[in-house]
């Protein structure tokens, strides 16, 4: 576990060696402010009963208030339902996705506290801090959401900015770390227009961390520069690996 933040009534704690095996790396987040707590992508079973073991120290797992589920992706939701059943948590997920969640076996006791993220996004108040859900649709689920904490100065960015394979829990050299982000960006993200309007989003925040929940953080402007940068001039999806289909 990492302190990505830390100050009077605000923390934000990043799990980042809870998946094991061939499972995909992922990080977990928590914020905790106020007296309540956010998780931000979960994970799936395995990672479920780690975390649980993991958060004890920082808050008792039964009070979280919040789940955000970035999008429909099984490493983000698939316990959806043992944290909806072990808390009283309000989740959130784009509501293109509500119902397709509902066949990783959401208990009907629970389902209502699911909300819809509509697609322009919302704010969301945890303990007094105004997080706000931005949209970044395309980058790469079709409903997808990010998550800046304006206190932390954290932007949250789900798949984008994951990268498979680092050593370190952050960034070291920028350049060096590249390859580790470009395969899985060309491929998993499906928009070259999307990448150009998030850049132009995230430049409007004074952004001192960039959070992925894959692989390393982005600490300090510098870097999260670079990684805009980076972002704004990459190509990918059906311009990339050409759209010809042929039958096998
Ligand atoms: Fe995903």
């Amino acid at each position: 576990m990492k302190t990505l933040y830390q100050a009077a009534g605000h923390k934000n704690l990043l799990f980042h060696d809870l998946t094991e095996g061939g499972m995909v790396q992922a990080n977990q987040h928590l914020i905790v402010s106020g007296g309540e707590a956010i998780l931000l992508d979960p994970g799936g079973h395995k990672v479920y009963t780690k975390l649980i073991a993991a958060m004890g120290g920082s808050v008792a797992p039964a009070r979280l208030t919040h789940l955000f589920f970035s999008h429909q992706d099984p490493d983000i939701v698939a316990a959806a339902n043992g944290w909806l059943m072990m808390t009283d948590a309000d989740g959130y997920l784009s509501g293109l996705w509500i119902r397709f969640l509902q066949h990783f076996g959401v208990d009907d006791l629970v389902v209502k506290r699911i909300h819809a993220i509509p697609d322009e996004g919302m704010r969301l108040t945890v303990g007094g801090t105004e997080l706000k859900l931005i949209p970044c649709h395309f980058l790469h689920s079709p409903g997808n959401f990010q998550v800046w904490d304006p206190v932390a100065r954290i932007l949250y960015t789900g798949d984008l900015g994951a990268s498979i394979g680092p050593d370190d829990f952050q960034v070291g050299d920028f350049d060096a770390h590249v390859p580790t982000m470009a395969g899985f960006h060309r491929r998993y993200m499906a928009s070259p227009s999307a990448l150009r309007g998030w850049a132009r989003m995230a430049r409007s925040l004074d952004i001192e961390i960039i959070a992925p929940q894959h692989g390393a953080v982005f600490v300090g402007r510098e870097k999260v520069k670079r990684f805009i940068d980076w972002v704004d001039g990459l190509e990918c999806g059906p311009d990339t690996i050409g759209c010809n289909f042929r039958i096998p």
